[in-house]
């Protein structure tokens, strides 16, 4: 239905209405990536806006889409098959953003056109219709280290694959046990007529009697049942790129079940987790390491080994450290994920000094000769430069 309350689509994405698919594309990303669930825990107006511009994109990055949300606006959009706005799940805008983010080409909603079953279909240009194969999940587990430099996997993997039998035909003895569909007469598709606001529209359905194939079966494959798939299992190597982080999902096009009757195959969505790293807390591609220092070290200053993804490495502490003193590391942080960014974030090193819980009767003794001295005590102007500090944390 046509909404009153949606947002334009070129103004959800915040371009031009001749803006160029390029265009298109770099104003989606930027905004997938800004209200990506990952960044915004918990926050539902950021999943909403996620799934505003998931919408708006799906709809301008296609040509016949966007021609007809140009002419009609939302309404061109009924009977367009496939998006229906709010019934898109995070799931599958997740596969859109992971296309993206992989770089694996073109973009691929041949799974939302909710006919079931197959996971949807890919036309073959002539009105006939292609099965495609449903998607598979595939949950990965990184070292941060493993994010750092980026990683090969390999899985094996359960899925459905061509018929060996009947190469995929899912008839007995091949192409000559098909015949022409009797209810389509071989378009694959029917067309049904129905009033709507903007008068009389026609519609193509997928042909209930060959699922939109244009040609039936007579004598099925006794290997797959007629289906032209079977189970199996393919060795799946996956390149993880560097700076991926936890949450990222990366899209193996065509590597999912293959489609029935030598359809197109469907996709592996790979989910990224990464491990916690018992060293560092990343954020974004920074990483942010805690030192700890004595209190001669705090004092008088001296080298320090640090440790940072790629080694160690030695820093200068100034004499006079207090707790809280914040160094960088530049470019000791995470490498940026192709296409999102260039060169590496820093290392962050949080500065606390380590009290000891309990002290020797010498140590005592020093201890009681400092406190007397007035050096040791903060001055008017140390307090005032704390609380300045204290209070930016609030701002
Ligand atoms: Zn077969
Ligand atoms: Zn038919």
């Amino acid at each position: 239905m046509a909404d009153n309350n949606k947002r334009d689509y070129y103004e959800v994405l915040g371009v031009s209405k001749t803006a160029s698919e390029d265009e298109i594309k770099k104003a989606y990303k930027k905004l997938a990536i800004k209200y990506h669930p990952d960044r915004n825990p918990d926050d539902k107006e950021a999943e909403a806006k996620f799934k505003e511009a998931a919408e708006a994109y799906d709809v301008l990055h296609d040509p016949q889409k966007r021609a007809r949300y140009d002419q009609y606006g939302f309404a061109g959009m009924e009977g367009m098959g496939g998006f229906q706005g709010s019934g898109m799940s995070m799931d599958d805008i997740f596969s859109m953003f992971g296309d993206i983010f992989g770089g694996h080409g073109g973009f691929d909603f041949g799974g939302f056109g909710g006919f079931g079953g197959f996971g949807g279909f890919g036309g073959d240009g002539g009105g006939r219709q292609q099965h495609r194969g449903t998607d598979l999940n595939l949950r990965v587990k990184l070292t941060l280290k493993e994010c750092h430099t980026g990683v090969t996997k390999k899985f094996k993997v359960k899925k459905q694959v061509t018929c060996p039998h009947c190469h995929g035909s899912g008839a007995e003895n091949g192409s000559g046990d098909k015949e022409t569909c009797s209810t389509c007469k071989g378009r694959g598709y029917v067309l049904k007529t129905r009033q709507t606001m903007l008068g009389v529209m026609q519609t193509q359905n997928v042909c209930p009697t060959c699922g939109g194939e244009g040609t039936i079966i007579r004598n099925k494959c006794h290997q797959c049942g007629g289906q032209g798939t079977v189970s199996g299992d393919e060795v799946v190597e996956v390149k993880i790129p560097a700076g991926v982080g936890d949450g990222m999902v990366l899209n193996l096009s065509g590597k999912g079940n293959a489609g029935m009757h030598n359809g197109i195959p469907g996709d592996i969505k790979v989910y990224i987790e990464v491990e916690k790293d018992n060293q560092f807390v990343r954020q974004d591609n920074d990483l942010i390491y805690n030192l700890l220092i004595d209190v001669p070290t705090a004092i008088l200053g001296g080298n320090v080994e640090v440790p940072t993804i790629d080694g160690k490495v030695k820093v200068k502490i100034a004499p006079g450290t207090q707790s809280g003193k914040v160094l960088r590391l530049r470019g000791k942080g995470m490498p940026a994920v192709q296409g999102y960014g260039y060169g590496f974030g820093d290392e962050i090193i949080n500065i606390s000094v380590y009290i000891p819980d309990s002290v020797s009767r010498e140590e005592r003794e020093a201890l009681e000769k400092m406190q007397q001295s007035d050096n040791f005590k903060p001055s008017a102007s140390a307090k005032s430069s704390f609380f300045t500090k204290f209070r930016q944390m609030f701002d």
